[in-house]
């Protein structure tokens, strides 16, 4: 037996745990203040869901998913993004019907073979928001402005925003034979990815990293030149809104999503401090997604952010931003023959929302002393033959190391009022 993770996986224990709190907290609160509600999906679907939601033709489902077969022969897949998943609820519940906009978030891990490196993992967490029924420009600005809202209040200001339109299917069909009218001199050039998808979608022929491909579309034609009027009138409008709002960015016609449902604003934020994976969340338009996946004829936009990048690039955090789980309280006991008393006090202390602690290993007052530090009490309330006997409790201030005596009934009060 191979006691280790599997390979592309990882643990978060303490104290590493309270900083992934820490930024949780943070998205989840950014995104409540625009107005989103959480959903939560299953962690595995149909595999057929991701077929038609992500793209036959992409490398997430040729080469990356985690598919098997349960014991009645359905084909599953562990979900390697989130957008399907709210498309398939917000389908298979009609949430349509209701109000809209429909803005919901998510939280929660994907799964994707790939090959693992720093910020590269096969299960990873995505921090992502969705909204459906609403093609307004300003929206599109909105929700890149969360995104840049959660960096700026994490401190990570230093990020570039990259952005594109991909126009919609009308003008990427006279884009598409544009292109592919410029690649076709050097397509003996392309490596064997790119050969089928210079048949099935040339665009994606342009994110292709292998240096023959770069060679083989150098100079390729850019998209904005396509763009039709309403597609123009809506990459403008995201722009001008953007840029009212003091947020730069980045043009970038090399930033494209080849199937026919991503539509529109395609945007991606760097970090480029985090090294080769510098790429912290990215998103777009999808109007034709919601159809596709068998659902009414309805636009959507979103994004997901990976909360590992995040985390590396928050590597320098220094421990008073984050660390809300610190102990208050440590209840020093000098005999275990008060220990269910101590128990009582501790129940007390708790109920009044105070965090408190003890030893449990029969430890000496002064190592009890000593662990009250490790655990980063600011107060240790002393149990001793005294204050058992006279019915009070004395409290010793870690920092300043006063000490003050107070009866039982006032234990509380005083706490509260020394750790507020
Ligand atoms: P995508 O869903 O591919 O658009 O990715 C959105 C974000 O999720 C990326 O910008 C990354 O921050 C993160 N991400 C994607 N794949 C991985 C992975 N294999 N490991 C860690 N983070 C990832």
């Amino acid at each position: 037996m191979q006691l280790k993770a599997p390979r592309g996986t990882y643990d978060i224990l303490p104290p590493d745990s309270q900083k992934w709190q820490y930024v949780e907290k943070i998205v989840r609160e950014t995104a409540r203040l625009f107005g989103y509600s959480e959903i939560r999906t299953p962690i595995f679907e149909y595999t057929e869901l991701f077929e038609r939601g992500v793209g036959d033709t992409t490398d997430i489902v040729t080469k990356e998913m985690y598919t098997f077969q349960d014991k009645a022969n359905r084909s599953l897949t562990l979900r390697p993004e989130g957008t399907a998943c709210c498309v398939r609820a917000l389908i298979e519940h009609s949430v349509y019907g209701g109000v809209m906009p429909i803005k919901w978030y998510y939280n929660g891990p994907m799964f994707r073979y790939d090959r693992p490196q720093t910020g590269r993992f096969r299960q990873f967490q995505q921090f992502g928001v969705e909204v459906f029924g609403s093609n307004s420009p300003y929206l599109d600005a909105e929700v890149i402005m969360l995104l840049t809202g959660i960096l700026e209040k994490l401190g990570l200001g230093d990020f570039e925003l990259h952005l594109n339109s991909v126009g919609c299917p009308i003008c990427r069909e006279i884009y598409r034979d544009k292109l592919l009218a410029h690649i076709a001199p050097a397509r003996e050039r392309l490596c064997a990815d790119c050969q089928q998808r210079y048949e099935k979608n040339p665009l994606r022929v342009i994110d292709c990293k292998v240096e023959s491909c770069r060679e083989a579309i150098a100079g390729f034609p850019n998209i904005f030149d396509s763009l039709c009027t309403d597609c123009s009138q809506h990459y403008a409008g995201v722009k001008a809104s953007l840029t009212q709002n003091g947020i730069d960015y980045i043009q970038d016609h090399n930033l494209v999503r080849g199937l026919d449902y991503y539509t529109n604003t395609a945007f991606e934020i760097h970090i480029p401090k985090i090294g080769a994976q510098s790429a912290v969340g990215g998103g777009g338009r999808y109007n034709g997604l919601v159809k596709q996946c068998g659902g009414p004829d309805m636009p959507g936009i979103g994004f997901a952010l990976g909360m590992e990048r995040l985390l590396l690039a928050l590597d320098n955090l220094t421990e008073g931003q984050h660390s809300d789980s610190y102990l208050e309280v440590f209840l020093a006991v000098q005999d275990e023959k008060w220990a269910s008393q101590a128990l009582k006090v501790l129940d007390r202390l708790r109920k009044a929302g105070i965090r408190a602690d003890r030893d449990y290993n029969g430890r000496s007052m002064k190592a009890q002393m000593k662990y009250a530090d490790k655990l980063g009490a600011c107060i240790v309330v002393l149990m001793g033959e005294n204050e058992v006997n006279g019915g009070f409790f004395t409290l010793r201030d870690m920092v300043s190391r006063e000490q003050q005596e107070v009866s039982a009934e006032d234990l509380i009060p005083r706490l509260k009022d020394i750790l507020a």
